[in-house]
Parts: structure tokens; sequence; C-alpha cells
């Protein structure tokens, strides 16, 4: 590990010049409290051996890398047919919470499960009890994959997201209009606020994205957390819609199947190789951690990881 601990500080030097040109995300209150110049990396390799670098341990929440986890949930519970006759698998090439596609035709469904359309529409394909059933058992999966029993939902940033998440009922409302789901749509909410506001650090993710980048197994017990084919379909939708409207330009500069956040993180799965996390809650237009960016390109670089 002697090799990934001076690249990862490397970068980390890399990207705190980065760190200025960006703003915390606004739109949710609590976010915007973070620490703007703060950054932090882990690599997780895929026997489980961590390296990690600057403020790695710093809690912030998962947000749309949570869609990744409730994802494969969903898949895991329902099977492809179900989940892929609601949501699509293509592009957009729009914001994250845009809904104009949505209504430009009758019943049209979310284009990919990692728009906000598309993840809320999968919220509402899991199964189990009562809503905060649902979530907890959403939750224990967040565990399992991340190697932390103790992962828990940050009550102050849900709040935050429930207050101020009229763009997301506008979509709800609208595809319980279009008919794409069919639960009460201020459960399916609650599911995916709750698990948008799960608090995480870098070592939690690296974990998560070295299960992604090996198959599915937990690097450290070879238990097989995720179904292998269920693992690449996820990392062939993390390649094509992961990083919001940038997703096309990461592919060519990075080349790693990865999902951003706006609370500031970037997981990356290297198939074969390691799992990433970075975070860094000032973002860019797109709402990708900028310095988050520039320690993925060089680690990219440095460690031959752009599948392409
Ligand atoms: N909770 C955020 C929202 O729904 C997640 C956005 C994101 O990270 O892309 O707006």
């Amino acid at each position: 590990m002697e090799k990934e601990g001076l690249l990862i500080n490397e970068a980390l030097r890399l990207g705190a010049q980065y760190t200025s040109r960006g703003k915390t995300a606004s739109y949710i209150g609590e976010l915007s409290k973070k620490d703007p110049s703060h950054l932090g990396l882990a690599l997780c390799t895929l026997d489980g051996q961590i390296a990690a670098a600057g403020y790695s341990e710093e809690k912030f929440t998962m947000q749309s890398i949570s869609k990744v986890v409730t994802l494969i949930a969903a898949l895991e519970q329902n099977g492809q047919e179900k989940i892929f006759s609601r949501v699509g698998m293509e592009p957009t090439g729009d914001a994250f919470n845009s809904m104009v596609r949505l209504d430009l035709l009758a019943g049209s469904r979310p284009f990919n499960p990692m728009i906000n359309a598309g993840a809320i529409a999968v919220a509402d394909c899991i199964q189990g009890g009562t809503v905060d059933e649902r979530i907890e058992l959403c939750l224990d999966f967040a565990r399992r994959l991340t190697n932390n029993p103790g992962l828990c939902i940050d009550r102050a940033v849900l709040a935050s997201e429930k207050a101020t998440g009229y763009k997301n009922r506008a979509i709800v409302n609208l595809l319980e209009s279009n008919g794409v789901v069919d639960g009460k749509p201020e459960e399916i909410l609650e599911l995916y606020f709750s698990m948008c506001s799960v608090s995480v650090d870098c070592r939690d993710l690296a974990f998560l994205a070295a299960v992604l980048a090996g198959g599915g197994r937990n690097p450290l017990t070879g238990e097989q957390l995720v179904k292998p084919q269920i693992v690449r379909l996820v990392r062939s939708l993390m390649t094509t819609c992961g990083m919001y409207d940038y997703s096309g330009q990461f592919a060519s500069t990075v080349g790693i199947p990865s999902k951003s956040g706006v609370g500031g993180g970037i997981i990356s799965a290297a198939a074969g190789k390691c799992g990433i996390a970075v975070y860094g809650p000032a973002l860019d237009e797109h709402g990708n951690s900028v310095g988050g960016l520039k320690m993925l390109e060089y680690l990219s670089e440095k460690m031959d990881l752009n599948m392409f």
C-alpha cells in the first residue's frame, strides 16, 4: 500500500488547488454549512486494505450516491425486468433533477435510475412492510456494502431536504400521474430522501466502491453481497449516467464507472482493480466535486485505471 499511499497524498495536494473554484450545494440548506476547502479520499483494494488521506473521516451525506445502493437493493428484490419496465437505461444530458422529458409524452418513464426521477421510481419498487421498515432494509443493505454496521441517517440533512424538496415532490406526482409508480408519493419520497441523507465517510464509500470493483464480493470476507450480473449492469449505468451531465466528458478524462452526489462525494469502481471514494463539498456547475474530479483524473492516469 506504500505506492497507493504516496499517490493519494499527491492527488490530495493537487486537488486542493481547485477547491476554491467550487461552491457547496445551497438548495439543501444543511449542505451549505460544510467547509468548501475540505478534501479527502480513500482507496480500497480488492482484498480490503484501505489507504486514506485528508478529510477522509469527515462525515457527509451520500446524496445521489445512494441511488446506486437503492438500485442494487431493488434489483436484488425484483429482478431486472420489473425495474427496467419502469425506468430506462439511457443518458439524458439534462440536469439531475430535470423533469422536462417526463411531461413530453403521456406515460413517459424516467430515462435512467441515476437521475432523480429514475431513482424515485426505483424507490417505489422496494418491498417490505411499512415505509420505516423499507428504509431500514435499504439502510441495512448500505451497512453491508460499506462494511459499517454503524451507518445512520443524518436527521438534520433529512429535515432540510424535506423542507426544500419541491422539485422532487413535483417529480413524484408526475410519475404517479404517468402510472410509473403506484405507492404513496409521500412514502416514496420519505425513502428516497432518507437514503440521500445517509451519513458516510470516504472509507465507507471506498469499501462500497471496492465491492462493485470486485464483482459484488465483500473484499474482506469474500461473501457475495451482490450478484455479478447486477454489478456489471450498475457499473455500466454509472459509466453512462453517473456524473450528471458531465458523464461523457468524465468517461473520456477519467474512464472509471463512477457516481457523484451533491454532498461532495464520488465513488469510482475500477473493475478488477480497486474502489476509490473522494470527498470535497465545493461543487462545479454540474454538481460534481471540483477537487474530487481532479484527484480522480490524477489517480486514473497514474494507476492506469481508465478502462478505455
Ligand atoms: N437529495 C438530492 C436531491 O434529490 C440528491 C441530488 C444529488 O446528489 O444529485 O436533490
